[in-house]
């Protein structure tokens, strides 16, 4: 049963793009934060890439 916590813990990343002035930054509800980059879809690849474990 200690997995379902697990699933409940990965479904706490909820992501966002935040626009600061030219920039774009992805945040996550769980508190991380991307770098700032030029476009926004960057930073919804850096937020894919924070909930979404490089294990494949
Ligand atoms: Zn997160």
């Amino acid at each position: 049963m200690a997995q379902q916590d697990d699933i409940a813990f990965v479904g706490e990343h909820r992501t966002i793009t935040v626009e600061q002035g030219r920039f774009c930054v992805a945040r996550c509800s769980c508190g991380w934060r991307g770098p700032a980059r030029r476009a926004r879809s960057l930073a919804r690849t850096d937020a894919e890439s924070h909930t979404t474990p490089p294990l494949a």
